[in-house]
């Protein structure tokens, strides 16, 4: 069956054709581990978790390579500031390396909690010094880099086109606001490739050019290069990447090695709070850590990422993420009713499922029909192992690692303390066997916005959307 993906390069869906349909190899922007990683970082890790999982489920594999960048990524992605490896080894009074280490670990644990289908490599930036600092020289060999007092610049003047993602204008755009004046450089678009280390600069390494430590784009060039070599498949990001980041790869790559690193540029929009931005100085951005903290596992907040495609907005609500949560352990719970019924499943009845549910994915990653197939399936009243194993194999490309449902107890949805107290009343009455107060109660919590369901296991209480 045919895949097509969106290009950011020709802004358009296209049909998936790989260089070498043996081994499908893609490059992905890893975290700057100075801090947690928030669920909107995971938001995109999850969406390249879907992607590698969708080329698996079409039978192919996979080389992937993703960076962990460790070192010299100032404060803005205009290579401007302060770098936030050194700015958080300050505030934790530990050296920017323990830093680095610290917050790797973390982001490898949270990819764990999410079932995230790892990358084959992954590479920090601070273990690719030589091979950044060759890929310089290469660019300065072949006439597109010059040298300031400050550092190495690339000349964007020097590529037939730039920018080559984004519309953005170059030409006739004045150096302003978004970047920073430089009376060395040649154009205001040009970025720094390598950066000299003033003194007391911590992460350096020695060079031609003095003590001194690379721009943060190269990083992402260097390492694709040197695991998956001057041309590969796919490379993918978040959208922030598109205007700045993945221009200055490209022109560097298109500087060393003549051409655009990747045929397929894929990038995931971002995760919001409350229709805004995620961001530190607003005190919106949340870890799963705090999502666990409020009763929320990473699986469902991976469901609820689900609830979106890729490629539009996805605005996080509490609300949101707790029906996400609803959802998941209903998932759950129908995958094992499904697990022991006994019924059989007419062949053709499973072909047409499977066949809905391979065109989503293949379909420029449509996760949320994707899911609405899962849903009929975990919905069907005749039980039976046939959808059980239907859905085990709808979850290779999920990955909510349905198959160990039974091991995950139901996270409790907090509940408001009035609707407590009424829950508690509820279950007096219906010890008297009051049924009428009974169901005079259960309308007040349906007016407070909760549904009550009798089960054999007792009381279910759930949020009405
Ligand atoms: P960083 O650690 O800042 O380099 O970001 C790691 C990844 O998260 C990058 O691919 C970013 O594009 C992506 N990212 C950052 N913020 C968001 C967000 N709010 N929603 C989705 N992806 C994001
Ligand atoms: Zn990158």
């Amino acid at each position: 069956m045919k895949i097509q993906i969106y290009n950011t390069l020709t802004h358009s869906k296209e049909e998936f054709i790989p260089i070498d349909k043996e081994k499908i190899k893609i490059y992905s922007c890893g975290p700057t581990v100075y801090s947690y990683a928030h669920i909107g970082n995971f938001r995109t890790y999850v969406f390249v978790d879907s992607l590698r999982r969708m080329f698996k489920y079409n039978g192919y594999n996979l080389e992937h390579v993703m960076n962990i960048t460790d070192v010299g990524h100032l404060t803005s992605d205009a290579d401007t500031g302060e770098d936030k490896m050194e700015k958080a080894a300050r505030k934790e009074g530990k050296n920017p390396f323990e830093i680095a280490d610290f917050y790797t670990k973390a982001f490898m644990e949270d990819m764990q909690k999410l079932n995230i289908d790892m990358p084959n490599i992954i590479s920090k930036a601070t273990d690719n010094i030589e091979e950044m600092l060759e890929m310089v020289k290469e660019i300065i060999d072949k006439g597109y880099a010059y040298e300031t007092s400050k550092g190495i610049y690339f000349d964007v003047s020097k590529l037939d086109k730039y920018p080559v993602l984004s519309n953005n204008k170059v030409e006739g755009q004045e150096a302003g606001a978004r970047i920073e004046v430089d009376p060395e450089k040649k154009n205001p678009y040009d970025f720094a490739i390598w950066i000299k280390a003033p003194e007391n600069h911590i992460m350096k390494w020695d060079s031609p050019w003095g003590k001194s430590y690379p721009g943060w784009h190269l990083e992402c060039s260097a390492i694709g290069r040197k695991f998956l070599g001057k041309h590969f498949d796919i490379h993918t990001g978040g959208v922030d990447h598109i205007p700045i980041h993945h221009e200055n790869e490209i022109a560097q790559s298109k500087g060393a090695n003549g051409i655009i690193p990747a045929n397929y540029w894929m990038h995931c929009e971002f995760l919001l709070v409350d229709g805004g931005k995620m961001s530190k100085s607003l005190g919106n951005i949340y870890t799963l850590k705090e999502l666990k903290e409020k009763g929320i596992e990473p699986l469902a907040y991976k469901l609820f990422c689900f609830s979106s495609h890729y490629r539009n907005k996805l605005n996080f609500t509490f609300d949101g993420v707790k029906a996400a949560q609803i959802s998941l352990n209903r998932l759950r719970e129908a995958y094992l009713k499904h697990k022991e019924g006994n019924n059989e499943i007419e062949e053709s009845i499973i072909k047409s499922y499977e066949n809905k549910f391979h065109e989503a994915i293949n379909d420029d990653l449509n996760i949320p029909f994707a899911l609405s197939i899962v849903w009929e399936v975990a919905k069907e009243n005749n039980k039976s192992k046939d959808y059980a194993i239907l859905l085990e194999k709808f979850d290779n490309v999920l990955g909510l690692d349905l198959i160990n449902s039974e091991k995950y107890n139901k996270v409790d949805i907090e509940i408001p303390e009035n609707v407590e107290r009424l829950i508690e009343e509820r279950k007096i009455a219906r010890q008297e066997k009051n049924w009428v107060k009974s169901d005079e109660i259960r309308d007040k919590i349906k007016e407070l916005g909760y549904a009550v369901k009798d089960t054999a296991n007792g009381m279910e209480i759930e949020k009405i959307q």
